[in-house]
């Protein structure tokens, strides 16, 4: 739909970016949960996001809201980090993951080995570890 309706609607807005995937997602969720608890609170909390998702959407000012979006990203950072540590641990299994004490580095030794001398390849520190 090069030349549809849609992409002519949406000539010079702002469209979707991380923030705005992540509110519709939120929404998706607060949907779910509003299936088994209802709440008044909860529902203007959905008008109140679906809301704002629209206005970044459908937003012609797109200076201010990649701003936005970076730092959502900012801000979101740790969180997106620890989900993508526990997802790599997941598909390891094979292997520890562990930070080394002295400059924190991110190391993985093999499971199941007992007790090993661990040196870290940074700087050089060694301790012992039980993986
Ligand atoms: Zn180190």
């Amino acid at each position: 739909m090069n030349n549809g309706f849609f992409s002519r609607f949406m000539q010079g807005r702002y469209g979707s970016d991380q923030l705005n995937i992540f509110l519709a997602f939120f929404l998706i969720g607060l949907g779910v949960v509003s299936l088994f608890i209802r709440l008044d609170i909860l529902r203007a909390v959905q008008l109140l996001i679906f809301g704002l998702f629209l206005f970044r959407f459908l937003s012609r000012n797109a200076y201010r809201r990649r701003l936005e979006n970076q730092r959502f990203i900012k801000i979101s950072a740790p969180v997106t980090r620890f989900f993508a540590s526990k997802i790599r641990q997941y598909r390891d299994k094979g292997n520890r993951y562990f930070k080394c004490p002295k400059c924190s580095a991110k190391l993985r030794a093999p499971k199941n080995k007992g007790n090993l001398v661990i040196t870290c390849p940074v700087c050089k520190h060694k301790f012992y570890k039980r993986t």
